[in-house]
């Protein structure tokens, strides 16, 4: 395996190499790595388990970061909560099953999402009901800007829908890689979690109906890791190296947060949701990026038959879910920016919604 290419790093597996990429499973190689680069103004790309990455096929030309630090730690235990505090590079699924397995509750239906416990705060992900700001007591950091390790609370992060400050510092951009990696370099992730034994609540319709419980209700804690973890893989959302489905970034665009008026202008059976984010004043709705693909004209498997003249088929949707833009084993990253570019404007023009990516884009941009 090529060391720095990072075709071989990401879950799309597609991508260029780095000029220069260094490995890091301590703390202080960590803060070393990225101070290093900083200082001889190299550009720097962080990366752990590449599931939320799409990078140019020309490679990023500067220091790739790799992390892979590991380790649970139980910080403190009460009667009714456990506070632990978890290293970047730690696999998040790990976590969730160890949580599991201690009878502890809160991010059990976060199952199955690949990738890094550090990378959890900055697009605050999120699954089934639940996200990451909702057991999120604190996170440490590298600034790269003060150039020291500070704490930061949840309210510091600002979370919002796939979104928070760590997120918003990142710049993509094709000509410039100053700002690729975000401002604050995640080192720990220090997680509140509930003792409750062996039941949880179960907050997501899709989920209770799958458990037969209630919305509300509660469950067996392992009963929704598995439940969820054979939802995910119905929709090709859990990585397996076998399945072209699953070599993708996951969903490649968010659900668009819509202002109630541009709602009300499509079909009754669009889905919608209630949303709300701290310090709005318009009322808005979430849609279903799925939906708007779909009923787009464009279907599970767009492009596998090389529609539209378009890529051959070594990039297609999924067959499973029209969210995820997946990779069928020879394709590029432009290949997916090209299928990506296509859905996307054609939701422009059909229901005249701009679709944002999820990923994170780095020296490759849609089609203007
Ligand atoms: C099949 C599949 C299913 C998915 N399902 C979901 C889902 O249900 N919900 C969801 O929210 N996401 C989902 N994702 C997206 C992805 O798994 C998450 O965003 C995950 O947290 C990314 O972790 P990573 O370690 O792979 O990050 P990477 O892809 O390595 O990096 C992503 C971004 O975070 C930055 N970054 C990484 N580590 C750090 C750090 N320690 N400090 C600062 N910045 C850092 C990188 O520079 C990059 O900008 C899915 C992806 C796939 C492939």
């Amino acid at each position: 395996m090529t060391q720095n290419l990072l075709a071989n790093h990401t879950t799309a597996r597609v991508g260029g190499p780095a000029t220069t990429w260094v490995k890091v499973t301590t703390e202080d190689q960590l803060t070393l790595a990225i101070a290093d680069a900083d200082t001889a103004d190299v550009p720097l790309l962080v990366v752990a388990g590449g599931s939320n990455l799409l990078v140019a096929d020309e490679g990023f030309p500067g220091t790739v970061v790799q992390i892979a630090t590991k380790g649970i730690e139980v910080v403190e235990t009460t009667d009714t909560n456990v506070h632990i505090r978890v290293a970047a590079g730690h696999v998040w699924d790990d976590v969730v099953a160890w949580s599991v397995a201690e009878g502890l509750t809160g991010i059990e239906a976060l199952s199955g999402i690949p990738g890094s416990t550090g990378a959890t705060p900055v697009q605050n992900v999120g699954a089934y009901g639940a996200d990451i700001s909702q057991t999120l007591h604190s996170i440490r950091v590298w600034d790269r800007k003060a150039r020291k390790i500070i704490e930061l609370t949840g309210d510091d992060l600002e979370f919002g829908y796939r979104d928070s400050i760590i997120k918003r510092s990142i710049v993509s951009s094709t000509t410039n890689f100053r700002n690729a990696s975000p401002r604050w370099i995640v080192l720990s992730v220090d997680l509140q979690l509930t003792k409750t034994g062996e039941l949880a609540p179960v907050r997501y319709a899709q989920l209770a109906r799958a458990l037969n419980v209630e919305l509300g209700d509660s469950a067996p804690l392992e009963h929704i890791r598995q439940t969820v973890l054979d939802l995910r893989a119905s929709k090709g959302m859990v990585l397996e190296s076998t399945d072209y489905d699953t070599w993708s970034t996951g969903s490649f665009f968010t659900n668009p947060i819509v202002p109630i008026e541009v709602a009300s202008t499509l079909p009754d059976e669009a889905p919608r949701f209630a949303h709300h984010e701290a310090g709005e004043n318009t009322e808005t709705v979430k849609l279903s990026a799925a939906w708007l693909i779909d009923h787009a004209g464009f279907h599970k498997g767009f492009g596998l038959n090389g529609e539209s003249g378009t890529v051959e088929g070594r990039a297609s949707l999924s067959t499973k879910h029209t969210l995820a833009l997946t990779n069928r084993g020879s394709a590029t990253t432009q290949d997916l920016v090209r299928i990506a570019s296509l859905v996307r404007d054609g939701v422009v023009k059909k229901w005249g919604i701009t679709l944002v990516p999820e990923p994170v884009l780095v020296g490759v941009q849609l089609g203007i």
